[in-house]
C-alpha cells in the first residue's frame, strides 16, 4: 500500500511524510531526494551537458533506506545524505530533473521498493503519473514566504551563508521550472485531497491528515 503527499517546494511535504510514518509505524520515501542524488552526480561528475550526463545513468547505483528519522541516500556505495541538501544541487536540480530519463530511472527505483512495504512518499508527481493508483493522495501548499522560511531553517544547518531572499528566488524557480516541464510537471491529482498548511501548526496538519487516513482506511475494508 502506498499512500503520497505531492506539493511545491518547501510545502513541508517531507517532515510530514516522516511524520506520518513514524505514527503510523510505515515506511517514507523522499523522492526529491533521489532526483537531488542524481544531480549531486551531475555536479560531480563535471557537469558534461546534460544530453551526455543521460548516458551516464546505467552507471548510476542508487540505494535508499529510512532510519532514525533520516532518509539516507547512497550513490555507488557513498552516503550522500547531507551533500544533497546544498544550495548548489537546489539549484540544478529542476534542470536535472526535467530530463525523460532521468524521471524513468528514478520512477523504476521507487516503483521496485515499495513493492515489499506500507509507504508513504512525496514528491511532485506521485499522485499523478508515479503511482496514479495510490490509496491516499494529498496535495500540500502553503505561502511562498511560509515555504521559504522553512527551507531557509533547513539550508542553514549546512550553509550558514543563505539568506532568506536567496531560498525565496531558488523556491519560485524551481516551483516554475517543476510545473511547467513537458515531462510529469507538478500538478494536484484530481482525486487528491488539498491540505493548505498555510497558519496551520504542525501537529494539527499532522492529526487532520491521520484522521483522513485511517477513515479512508476503515471505508476501504
Ligand atoms: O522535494 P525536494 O524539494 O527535495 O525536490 C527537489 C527537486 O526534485 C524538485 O524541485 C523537483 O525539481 C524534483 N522532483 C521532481 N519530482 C518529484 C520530486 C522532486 O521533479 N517527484
Amino acid at each position: 500500500m502506498i499512500i503520497v503527499i505531492d506539493g511545491p517546494a518547501g510545502s513541508g511535504k517531507s517532515s510530514t511524510a516522516k511524520e506520518i510514518a513514524n505514527r503510523l509505524n510505515i515506511q517514507f520515501l523522499d523522492s526529491g531526494a533521489l532526483y537531488r542524488a542524481v544531480t549531486f552526480y551531475w555536479i560531480t561528475s563535471e557537469k558534461p551537458d546534460i544530453r551526455s550526463f543521460i548516458k551516464l545513468l546505467p552507471e548510476v547505483e542508487l540505494s535508499s533506506e529510512y532510519k532514525n528519522r533520516t532518509f539516507y541516500v547512497k550513490l555507488n556505495g557513498n552516503d550522500i545524505t547531507d551533500e544533497i541538501r546544498t544550495q548548489r544541487v537546489a539549484e540544478h536540480v529542476s534542470e536535472v530533473a526535467m530530463q525523460p530519463e532521468v524521471r524513468a530511472f528514478v520512477n523504476r527505483h521507487m516503483r521496485n521498493l515499495v513493492v515489499n512495504d506500507v509507504y508513504i512518499a512525496d514528491g511532485r508527481d506521485l499522485g499523478t503519473a508515479v503511482f496514479p493508483d495510490a490509496q491516499i493522495k494529498f496535495y500540500m501548499t502553503a505561502s511562498i514566504e511560509e515555504r521559504a522560511k522553512r527551507r531557509l531553517k533547513e539550508m542553514q544547518q549546512s550553509d550558514a551563508e543563505i539568506t532568506l531572499k536567496d531560498v525565496m528566488n531558488n523556491i519560485r524557480q524551481r516551483d516554475q521550472k517543476d510545473q511547467s516541464r513537458a515531462s510529469d510537471p507538478l500538478k494536484k491529482a484530481d482525486d487528491a485531497i488539498e491540505i493548505d498548511t498555510t497558519g496551520k501548526t504542525f501537529d494539527e496538519q499532522i492529526s487532520d491528515m491521520i484522521t483522513i487516513i485511517e477513515t479512508k482506511i476503515k471505508l476501504n475494508h
